[in-house]
């Protein structure tokens, strides 16, 4: 799957918002939105009030790239979110929840969401013992995540624990620090998920 080589921190100025793309940098001064409030571009600040489409356009694009996914695998997790039973929006911010490079992620294994990315299409995890080299694998309640590989990948995973170790980790998950594992000890609900996303523009946007 592809990701955003250009400059992240002008992704959050476009959307004016922090989608926390850079790490622990995101938490500091230097954070661009922090910085300068408005969007990237000679005349962005010149653009004309945005529509109501506009706005769900944008929703939909927040979504997309705090959990760096593009816009085919968007369609099929929305086809997905549809399929399941209860609500579309909730189901669709619950699934990519679950993706492995946001537990590996959220559990504090890694810098940013790229880093677990990368650390998850290198092979550095397994899932209850099965290595898993898929950054979008879906995990389940019960599932034990565990970091393979030699003592440069647990070096680098111990880091960044230690690094992100003030960071509250979500009710759903259960990190053991000492040994480097996870536990994946429910389904997360829509009110265990970080971000201030309007599901239900996108779900206007995107329903038939
Ligand atoms: Fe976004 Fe992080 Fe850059 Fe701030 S530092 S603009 S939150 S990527």
């Amino acid at each position: 799957m592809g990701r955003h080589v250009d400059n992240k921190c002008k992704l959050c100025r476009r959307e004016g918002m922090k989608l926390f793309l850079k790490g622990q940098r995101c938490f500091t001064e230097k954070c661009a939105v922090s910085r300068r409030d408005y969007p990237p571009g000679v005349h962005a600040q010149k653009r004309a009030k945005p529509t109501d489409f506009g706005v769900r356009v944008r929703e939909k694009q927040k979504l997309k790239r705090i959990y760096g996914v593009w816009e085919r695998q968007f369609k099929l997790y929305f086809a997905e979110a549809e399929r399941i039973k209860g609500n579309t929006g909730e189901n669709l911010m619950v699934l990519l929840e679950r993706r492995l490079d946001n537990v590996v992620l959220a559990s504090g294994f890694a810098l940013s969401r790229n880093h677990a990315r990368q650390l998850v299409n290198h092979g550095h995890f397994a899932v209850n013992g099965r290595f898993i080299d898929v950054a979008s694998f879906s995990v389940r309640p019960g599932d034990v995540l565990t970091v393979r590989g030699g003592d440069a990948v647990r070096k680098q995973v111990a880091d960044a624990v230690e690094i992100n170790k003030s960071q509250p980790v979500p009710a759903w998950l259960e990190v053991n620090r000492d040994n480097l594992s996870a536990r994946v000890v429910a389904q997360p609900r829509r009110e265990d998920v970080p971000h201030p996303i309007q599901e239900q523009l996108i779900i206007e946007l995107c329903s038939k």
